[in-house]
Parts: C-alpha cells; structure tokens; sequence
C-alpha cells in the first residue's frame, strides 16, 4: 500500500494507520455493497465484511484523452504532458512543462 508516496509521507501515514487500528487489507476486491455488509474476493475466494459507519471510495485516476485524439489529428507540434499523459504527481506535471516549454 502507498508504494508510490515519498518515504516521509508513506511512513508518518502508516505509524497514523497502525496507531488507529486501521486494518488494512491488499490484493483484494471490493465486489459488492449491501449495507452493512461490504462484500469483497481475494485469493481464498469471496467473504463479507461487516460493522460500517461510512464508506469512502477512492479509486484513483484516468487520464481522459479525448481532446488528446483531437489536438493529435491537427497540424500543431502538440505535446501530451502531466496528468492528460498519466495521471501522476505535481512533480512530473511541472518537470515534463519545462521540458516540453525548452523544445518550443
Ligand atoms: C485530490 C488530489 C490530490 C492530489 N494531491 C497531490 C499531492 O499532494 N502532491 C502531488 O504532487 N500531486 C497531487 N495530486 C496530483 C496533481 O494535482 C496532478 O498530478 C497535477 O495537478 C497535474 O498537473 P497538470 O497540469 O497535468 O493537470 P491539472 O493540474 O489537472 O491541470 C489541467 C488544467 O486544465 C484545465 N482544463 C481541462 N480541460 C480543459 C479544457 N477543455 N479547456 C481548458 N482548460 C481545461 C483544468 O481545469 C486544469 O486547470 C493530487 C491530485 C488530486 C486530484
């Protein structure tokens, strides 16, 4: 869980998580809802889950490419950066500006 988050973060998050008794589960899918049973698979098959107040879903993110298909079937020197490329972080999104602003 968290591989892709920096060191600093991914370990003052997972001291935060442990502390609050959070489980957490990986390798496993979220197959259904039927208050207040969360039904989820994993490799030993199918199970319910119960005792929810609340659910957050967070499923993270998809670039959305359709005006990328249009700017592509123009005569301009397009280039696809940051997030429209891949959604990433702040970080990529800025690096890949400046690269892409030096080849103008
Ligand atoms: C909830 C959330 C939290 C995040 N937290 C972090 C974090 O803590 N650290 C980190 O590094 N990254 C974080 N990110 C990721 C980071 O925000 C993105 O990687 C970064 O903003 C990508 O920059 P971008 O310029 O490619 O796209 P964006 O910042 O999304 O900029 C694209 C811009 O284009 C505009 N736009 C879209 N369609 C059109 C259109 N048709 N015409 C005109 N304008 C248009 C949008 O309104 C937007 O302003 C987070 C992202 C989210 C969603």
């Amino acid at each position: 869980m968290g591989w892709d988050l920096s060191d600093s973060v991914r370990i003052c998050l997972e001291a935060r998580l442990k502390q609050k008794g959070v489980q957490i589960l990986i390798s496993t899918k979220v197959i259904g809802f039927n208050h207040p049973d969360i039904a989820v698979q994993d490799a030993g098959g199918t199970r319910k889950l119960q005792g929810f107040d609340s659910v957050v879903i967070c499923l993270g993110y998809k670039a959305d490419d359709e005006m990328v298909a249009w700017v592509s079937s123009q005569e301009t020197d397009a280039r696809l950066i940051g997030d429209a490329l891949q959604p990433r972080d702040v970080m990529e999104a800025v690096s890949e500006g400046l690269e892409a602003a030096l080849k103008i």
